[in-house]
């Protein structure tokens, strides 16, 4: 089984990712890792994406492509691998079928944790670190308990405003920049989507509901 993985900063994907790795055995395809990998090795490879990047160039498609080839082909990779943070747009998730297509496989189901600004602000503006115990907390969803005695309010830190901005837009531009992808994913049948507002337990439960069905 191949999957992509999709989910708006602050939706939890690295965790649910992890589980799912660990869970089904697969290997993470995540094209940002990869990229520094290839620098750091100092590959040919490595070389080209160097002298885009220092060019203020975005990694192009074929870069991309070819770094994820390298892992396609592999045989121990054969069905196992869980895209992350790659196809970013339309033309990089068409490449990625060729390339499965080339290695006599293909993408079996695309995840999508689907998360509201509502709750993601939620998340940041409740969000507070006890400076005495370094327990997280957040006012809304997980509430310090009102007879502690270090983690009274006198000691819960929150964050600056400006990452909350930040954040904002961050997870907009996501959301518009895998829109047309999600779409793409939706017309071949392959698109589930999951309530990232749920617990993390939750989502894990029913990220794992809808593997087993898949995997039948
Ligand atoms: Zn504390």
């Amino acid at each position: 089984m191949n999957l992509v993985i999709f989910g708006p900063p602050g939706a939890g994907k690295g965790t649910q990712s992890k589980f799912i790795l660990k869970k089904y055995n697969l290997f993470q395809i995540s094209t940002g890792e990869l990229l520094r990998k290839e620098i750091m090795n100092k590959t040919q490879l490595g070389k080209d994406i160097s002298s885009a990047m220092n060019s203020g160039k975005l990694v192009s498609d074929k870069i991309a492509g070819g770094l994820i080839e390298k892992f396609i082909s592999k045989n121990e990779y054969k069905d196992r691998m869980i895209f992350d943070g790659y196809p970013r747009n339309k033309q990089q998730a068409e490449n990625l079928n060729k390339l499965l297509n080339k290695y006599n496989q293909k993408i079996d189901l695309v995840l999508k944790l689907s998360v509201s600004l509502d709750v993601i602000k939620k998340r940041i503006i409740g969000r507070a670190v006890c400076s005495i115990c370094g327990k997280i907390y957040n006012e809304f969803f997980n509430p310090a308990p009102v007879n502690s005695n270090c983690c009274s309010s006198r000691f819960l830190q929150k964050r600056s405003d400006d990452t909350l901005d930040i954040s904002i837009s961050r997870y907009q531009t996501y959301e518009k920049n895998i829109k047309p992808l999600i779409d793409f994913y939706e017309e071949s049948k392959l698109l589930r989507v999951v309530n990232g507002e749920m617990n993390i337990s939750e989502i894990t439960n029913e990220i794992s509901r809808i593997i087993e069905g898949i995997k039948g």
